[in-house]
């Protein structure tokens, strides 16, 4: 299949190329020239299959032309080593919990599926590959770990000094190998700037491979479309969809998950709706409300995987729905909620439901919460595990609620190495020249 530039400046790309290039080189997003649908067959029976068999008919739809069967279904069945089940919380409102992957939260799907497939589309290559990757806490994390040791692949991690939990921080600053931490004296805004400047740099990419690994790579985001068709399959098999509509709920900061579940939709998947849930960064709910689309630099909140003030992604929803406002705003609602919202969101379902909400996923369930109609069913993805967030969620809740799973204690007792830069361009440069 090509994959074509959402600015439409340059030529179609392969597969290939289109993961290995990660931005297209007129600065747009990889977008497939084509959405396969499912019949509507395939979705009287989804219940009956695993979540790897169905991640593995999504796949086949996307990758099904670049990549022989057996290896897809290799790469699927060791990227999915762990389940995204869905919980009740209320009588119609559900979590997906995508936080039970190895760094517990919903890039992992995205991040092991790309490490795999960029792994077998190097395999005849002798050059070494750069991935850099810039984060707001847990992109860094989930990718450097899909990545460790992956031979012929060094991955450069650009994070904003300070504004990172130390959960998050030690997830990717200890592994060592070839992982290499940058601890940027800036926002996130400012490494995404970074890498981006990086990528469209003609002397270094002469010298350098370099590659994406951010939620604008389609090997990230597309197999974030899975997930959704596992939760619906799993409502059906619970028989909780009867009669009834359903409507997601997406924790948003870059809008890669919510644009998978877009995906998904065009696949035929049956959604009447999504909710964008955001933070007090919410250029995305203003576009909803006014058509007017307005970028910003991002501001701090408690829930700061979505503290994104540029959601690189929003290009690829204007794409899919030829920028028609009325359009995406008909399919999309929006909510945002302050940090003291938030706070008191993860309190009330704590104390109501007895369910342990992270900052991010709070303000998914409140969404639905405040919004969902008789005749409908709610998922909120809870995008993260509570964990993962301790420092918060102890200050909210009382401290001693928030058991560390072992996964994360682990991290935790590693020694941290990074290395500290500036934010101007010119630093970053001359240290992947220096390294690579
Ligand atoms: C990355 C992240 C988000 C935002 O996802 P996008 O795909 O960038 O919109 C939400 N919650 C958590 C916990 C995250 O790590």
């Amino acid at each position: 299949m090509k994959y074509y530039s959402t600015n439409r400046q340059t030529p179609e790309v392969s597969l290939r190329d289109a993961v290995i290039k990660g931005l297209a080189a007129d600065n747009g997003l990889f977008m497939p020239e084509i959405i396969h649908k499912f019949s509507p067959a395939f979705f009287e029976t989804i219940q009956n299959l695993t979540f790897q068999e169905i991640a593995f008919e999504v796949a086949l739809k996307f990758f099904g032309e670049d990549i022989p069967e057996s290896k897809l279904r290799e790469i699927i069945y060791d990227t999915l080593s762990f389940d995204c089940p869905v919980v009740q919380i209320t009588e119609n409102i559900y979590s997906l919990e995508l936080f039970h992957g190895p760094t517990l939260a919903f890039k992992d799907v995205g991040a092991r599926f790309m490490a795999r497939l960029l792994n077998y589309f190097l395999a005849d290559r002798n050059k070494k590959v750069n991935v850099l990757v810039a984060t707001s806490g847990d992109t860094g994390s989930a990718v450097a770990n899909g990545f460790l040791g992956v031979e012929g692949i060094h991955v450069y991690v650009l994070y904003p000094k300070g504004k990172v939990s130390k959960i998050q921080e030690s997830q990717f600053t200890t592994l060592g190998q070839n992982i290499t931490a940058l601890e940027i004296d800036g926002t996130f805004d400012d490494c995404q700037h970074l890498v981006k400047t990086a990528f469209l740099d003609k002397e270094l990419n002469e010298k350098l491979v370099l590659t994406s690994a951010n939620s604008i790579n389609v090997a990230r985001f597309l197999p974030q479309s899975f997930y959704y068709f596992n939760a619906f399959a799993r409502l059906k098999q619970m028989g909780k969809l009867d009669g009834k509509e359903l409507v997601f709920s997406v924790p948003s900061g870059n809008f890669g998950n919510l644009t998978a579940g877009l995906f998904a939709r065009e696949m035929g998947l049956p959604v009447a709706k999504f909710i964008a849930a955001n933070n007090a960064n919410h250029v995305v709910y203003d576009y909803l409300k006014t058509s007017d689309y307005q970028p910003r630099s991002s501001v701090e909140t408690l829930a700061n995987a979505m503290d994104v003030g540029t959601p690189s992604n929003f290009a690829r929803i204007l794409d899919l729905y030829g920028h028609n406002h009325k359009i995406i705003s008909d399919l999309i609602s929006g909510c945002w909620y302050s940090d003291e919202q938030i706070g008191a969101i993860v309190q009330s379902v704590y104390s109501k439901h007895n369910y342990l909400c992270d900052p991010h996923g709070a303000c998914g369930f409140q969404a639905l919460e405040e919004s969902l109609k008789d005749n409908q069913v709610g998922v909120f993805l809870e995008t993260a595990h509570p964990a993962k967030f301790t420092e918060t969620m102890e200050k909210l809740l009382g401290t001693g609620e928030i058991p560390l799973p072992e996964a994360l204690a682990h991290f935790m007792t590693r020694k941290k190495k990074s290395c500290e830069l500036g934010k101007e361009y010119s630093f970053f440069k001359t240290f992947l020249l220096n390294e690579g």
